[in-house]
């Protein structure tokens, strides 16, 4: 299921191949977010286009609406969306604690009620992995209970010895209910790092196909998060693919795949696109061996309406080949919708990009 190719010799980055069964995944990789299963503005051939291998989407909202039954009629999201390629689904446990109003957590599951419209949904671990099979999900998250930053570390433990629970019968449910395709286990434990290493144990022993650090970028300091990743990664089974869930930034996947970390998943690229933050080569490569070369440009401002020049001259995707920075600039202060589409394409055609460059950089030993 998860083939390791090459170790660096510089760091312990990982080149990796995840087979998955709507297709393969080069790793270190990224996954873009299609929350309600569409990455806001783009089609299945823009995606492809780019070079996207497999994207996210959200269990929590595809639950509420349209409902993962209607999915399931449609043989799964793979076909309800037209993207033949992976589709990774977090378990919804982020979305309930961060955006519903909770009603109750206790061992059985959580209660809270619907942002859409008010009525009351439990979700169980098990209920969960029922809806991600309906979905059809390649990839499967565990339910799990994340807490925020700054929690007391009584309420940090009480969330890892829940989450363990809950990985133990999301692990035996899978079981029953005959799953098929891959399911990852979730680490919590905020910034502890002897609840961190307990975690990340129990889960251990149920042999998930993959182990995800969750509940960081939450709020913590940007050193606290680091700690965490250095501390966990080698720990982490040497076999088994290492996701890093919502960072983030260029440099912090940059550091993060250093450590050894394989998937990450982040709304930066899409969500900066939207707000006027353009991410832009200042270098052919982005990736040399001490740092990244790029800047993110705010296309908003009034020094950009007059540009001839295309974005980004080392990028290849449609934005940068067919249109100028004067335009990009007119669509942003009219909010025009082709803005949106233009913007989104490139953000994550350079995180894609970067990714690639990643790739060749640990099969070359340059990081
Ligand atoms: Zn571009």
């Amino acid at each position: 299921m998860f083939q390791l190719i090459k170790k660096s010799k510089k760091s312990e980055a990982r080149r990796g191949k995840l087979q998955l069964a709507s297709g393969e995944v080069q790793t270190p990789c990224f996954m873009p977010i299609a929350t309600r299963g569409s990455v806001k503005g783009l089609t299945s051939a823009d995606l492809k286009e780019i070079g996207a291998e497999i994207i996210l989407a959200n269990t929590y909202h595809l639950f509420q609406r349209p409902g993962d039954e209607v999915i399931k009629k449609f043989g799964g999201l793979h076909q309800f969306m037209n993207w033949p390629r992976p589709i990774l689904t977090d378990s919804g446990g982020y979305q309930v604690f961060s955006l519903a109003q909770l009603r109750k957590i206790d061992l059985a599951g959580v209660e809270f009620n619907s942002e859409i419209d008010g009525r009351r949904i439990f979700l169980s671990p098990e209920r969960a992995l029922e809806i991600q099979k309906n979905l059809n999900s390649d990839i499967a998250m565990v339910l799990d209970y994340c807490v925020g930053y700054p929690s007391q570390k009584v309420e940090v433990q009480r969330a890892v010895e829940i989450t363990s629970l809950w990985a133990q019968r999301s692990r035996k449910h899978a079981g029953k209910i005959n799953f098929q395709n891959q399911i990852f286990g979730i680490i919590q434990g905020g910034i502890f790092k002897d609840l961190r290493t307990q975690s990340l144990a129990d889960l251990i022993k149920l042999d998930f196909d993959g182990y995800a650090i969750g509940g960081l970028a939450v709020g913590e300091p940007e050193r606290k998060m680091k700690e965490i990743i250095k501390w966990l990664t080698p720990q982490m089974p040497i076999n088994k693919p290492r996701y890093l869930m919502g960072v983030g930034y260029p440099e912090q996947i940059f550091e993060a795949v250093k450590n050894g970390v394989d998937m990450f998943d982040c709304v930066i690229p899409t969500r900066h696109a939207r707000h006027g933050e353009l991410f832009v080569r200042t270098n052919k490569k982005i990736v040399t061996a001490k740092k990244l070369n790029y800047q993110i440009i705010p296309i908003g401002k009034k020094q950009y309406q007059e540009k001839r020049n295309c974005l980004d001259r080392f990028c290849s995707c449609e934005t940068c080949c067919h249109y100028s920075v004067a335009y990009l600039h007119h669509l942003y202060k009219n909010n025009e919708l082709l803005y949106h589409r233009l913007a989104t394409i490139h953000n994550l055609k350079f995180y894609l990009d970067l990714m690639k460059e990643i790739r060749l950089g640990i099969e070359n030993n340059l990081l």
